[in-house]
C-alpha cells in the first residue's frame, strides 16, 4: 500500500497564481505542496503573455478583475523588490483619435477613477507627442496611466515558488494531478498526497481538475494571443506601453518595451476549441504588424528575433471565477489581467482558507520574504570586478547575445526551484533568448546541465516531452 504524505494545503499548478499562492500560504504558516504537471513552473499561460502590470481602469467596476487588478498592481513594487524580479513602472498610453476616440478615453478614465486607480489623465496634441515622440501623428489623444508597469511574468512565478520553497514549501514537477478523492475531511490527490484544503490553480485545465474532485459543469476555452518579439536594441522605440482602445475581446494589440528591454508587439485574440495550440500564423503576424505600424509607423521590424503565442483561459462569466467549497478553491477564467492580479488573488485565497479555519492559527514566525539573485549585468564595474575576483565563473560569458555568465547559469541550476532543462535556464537567466536564439550557447548549456545535474549529456532536454537535444555521440568520445 502506498504511503500517504500529509500537508495543510495542496496547490495544483505552478503558474504565477499557484506560485504566489504557495508563497502566501507558506507565509501564513501552512505546510504546502505544489503539484505541477510540466517539468518547470511558469510553463503555461504565465510563460507567454504581454507582461504588463495593468493599472486597473479596463475591467468593469465591482468585478473581481477590477478589484484584484488594482490591489495586485499596488502590491507589485514591494513584491518584486523582495523577490528580485525585474519590474518597471513605465506607464501606459491608451491612444485614440478624433471626438469618438476621445469619448472612449473619457469613459475609461471615469471607470478607472471608480475602480480606485490613481495617476490617470488624458493627454493631447503636443503633450502626447512629448511623452511618446514615435507615435503616429494620426493619434491625437491618449489616456495616460502612470501606475502601469512591466514585469517579467515567468521571473515572478519562479521567484515566488523559489521563495516559498526556501521557507519550506514542497514542489513536485512532472506530476500531473489525475485523481482527487474527497475523504477523511480533506482530499487525497493522486492516491498519495492528503490535505484538508486544495487550491486548483491549473489555468486552462482548472475546470478539468475541478471535475476530478466532483465539481463538474465549469467551462473554459482558450483564446490565443500571438506576438512578435524584437531585439533589445529596439526596446527604446517607445517609452511606455502603447495600446489602442480596448474591445470586448481584450485590450488589443500593444507596442511595449519588455522588462528585459526587448520590444514586444501583440497579442492577437482568437477563440479556439479546447486543447493546447500555441502555433503562430501568417494571418496573426500580419495583423500585428499592420496594427503596430498604425500606432508607431517607425517600428523597426528588421529587429524581429522570434514569434510566439500564449493561451488565455476564458471562463463563461467574463470575470475571474474564484470559489471555495469544503476547502476546495477553484480558479477559472484567470485571463488578463491575471498576472497583474496574481498577488491579490494569492492574498484572497489566504483569507478564504483562513476564514474557513483551514490554516494554522499563526503565520510562520521566521518567514523570510526575500530572494536574491546575482545579476552581474546590473552591477557597477567596480561591483562586477569584485564579484568576478571572488568567483571567476561570473566572468565566463556563456550566452554572448544576452551576456549571461557561467556563474548565473550554475545558480539557476542550484537555486530553488532548480532549472532542469535548457528552457528552465532560459527563463531564469535569459540565456538563448537573444538574437541567435541559442545557436551559439546551447552546447555549453548542455554541458553545464550535465555537470550540475550529474546526468549524461544525451539525457539533457530542451523542455517538456521528447525534447532531448543530442541523442547520441557522433565521435565516440567526449
Ligand atoms: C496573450 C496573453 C496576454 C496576456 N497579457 C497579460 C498582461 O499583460 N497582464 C496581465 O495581467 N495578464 C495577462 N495575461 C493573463 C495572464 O498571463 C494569466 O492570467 C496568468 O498567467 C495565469 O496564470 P495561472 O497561474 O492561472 O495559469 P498558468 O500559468 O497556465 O498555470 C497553470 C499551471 O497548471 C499546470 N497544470 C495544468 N493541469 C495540471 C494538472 N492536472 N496537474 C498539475 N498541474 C497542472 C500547468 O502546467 C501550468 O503550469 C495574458 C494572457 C495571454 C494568454
Amino acid at each position: 500500500m502506498e504511503t500517504v504524505t500529509r500537508y495543510d494545503v495542496i496547490v495544483i499548478g505552478g503558474g504565477v497564481v499557484g506560485s504566489l499562492t504557495a508563497r502566501e500560504l507558506t507565509r501564513l504558516g501552512a505546510r504546502v505542496l505544489v503539484l505541477e504537471a510540466k517539468s518547470d513552473v511558469a510553463s503555461g499561460t504565465t510563460a507567454a503573455n504581454s507582461g504588463i502590470v495593468h493599472a486597473g481602469f479596463d475591467a468593469e467596476t465591482g468585478t473581481n478583475k477590477a478589484k484584484l487588478n488594482v490591489r495586485g498592481s499596488a502590491m507589485m513594487p514591494a513584491l518584486t523588490k523582495e523577490l528580485s524580479v525585474r519590474y518597471q513602472q513605465i506607464g501606459a498610453l491608451v491612444t485614440a483619435s478624433g471626438d469618438e476616440g476621445l469619448a472612449g478615453l473619457e469613459k475609461l478614465l471615469e471607470r478607472g477613477k471608480k475602480n480606485g486607480v490613481s495617476g490617470l489623465s488624458i493627454v493631447r496634441g503636443e503633450a502626447l507627442r512629448a511623452l511618446e515622440p514615435n507615435l503616429s501623428t494620426e493619434l491625437d489623444c491618449a489616456l495616460f496611466a502612470t501606475t502601469s508597469g512591466i514585469v517579467c511574468p515567468y521571473g515572478l512565478a519562479i521567484a515566488a515558488m523559489g521563495n516559498a520553497m526556501d521557507n519550506g514549501a514542497t514542489l513536485l514537477r512532472n506530476t500531473p494531478v489525475t485523481s482527487i478523492e474527497a475523504t477523511d475531511g480533506g482530499y487525497l490527490v493522486n492516491g498519495t498526497y492528503f490535505a484538508k484544503a486544495v487550491v486548483d490553480a491549473a489555468g486552462l485545465a482548472a475546470h478539468k481538475v475541478a471535475a476530478l474532485a466532483g465539481f463538474t459543469g465549469l467551462k473554459q476555452h482558450p483564446r490565443r494571443g500571438e506576438y512578435l518579439l524584437l531585439d533589445r536594441n529596439c526596446g527604446g522605440t517607445v517609452k511606455h506601453t502603447v495600446f489602442t482602445l480596448p474591445t470586448k475581446a481584450g485590450k488589443g494589440i500593444l507596442v511595449s518595451p519588455t522588462a528585459d528591454g526587448n520590444l514586444l508587439l501583440g497579442p492577437t485574440a482568437e477563440d479556439l476549441p479546447e486543447g493546447v495550440n500555441c502555433a503562430v500564423t501568417a494571418a496573426g503576424q500580419d495583423k500585428i504588424i499592420a496594427t503596430a505600424k498604425k500606432m508607431v509607423p517607425s517600428v523597426p521590424l528588421g529587429g524581429r528575433i522570434t514569434s510566439f503565442a500564449g493561451l488565455r483561459a476564458v471562463g463563461e462569466s467574463g470575470d475571474f471565477e474564484i470559489s471555495q467549497k469544503n476547502g476546495f478553491v477553484i480558479l477559472t477564467g484567470i485571463e488578463s489581467p491575471g498576472l497583474s492580479a496574481a498577488p491579490a488573488i494569492a492574498e484572497l485565497i489566504g483569507e478564504m482558507l483562513g476564514e474557513a479555519g483551514l490554516l494554522p492559527e499563526k503565520p510562520m514566525a521566521n518567514f523570510d520574504p526575500v530572494r536574491t539573485v546575482v545579476r552581474p549585468k546590473e552591477m557597477t564595474d567596480v561591483e562586477r570586478d569584485a564579484l568576478i575576483r571572488r568567483d571567476p565563473a561570473y566572468g565566463r560569458i556563456v550566452c554572448r547575445c544576452e551576456e549571461v555568465s557561467e556563474g548565473e547559469i550554475r545558480d539557476a541550476l542550484r537555486q530553488n526551484p532548480p532549472a532542469l532543462t535548457i528552457d528552465g535556464i532560459k527563463r531564469r537567466t535569459r540565456a538563448t533568448m537573444g538574437r541567435c536564439q541559442g545557436g551559439f550557447c546551447t552546447p555549453s548549456l548542455v554541458a553545464l546541465v550535465s555537470r550540475e545535474r550529474k546526468i549524461d549529456e544525451t539525457k539533457v532536454a530542451k523542455g517538456d516531452g521528447n525534447s532531448i537535444i543530442a541523442d547520441r555521440r557522433t565521435k565516440g568520445g567526449n
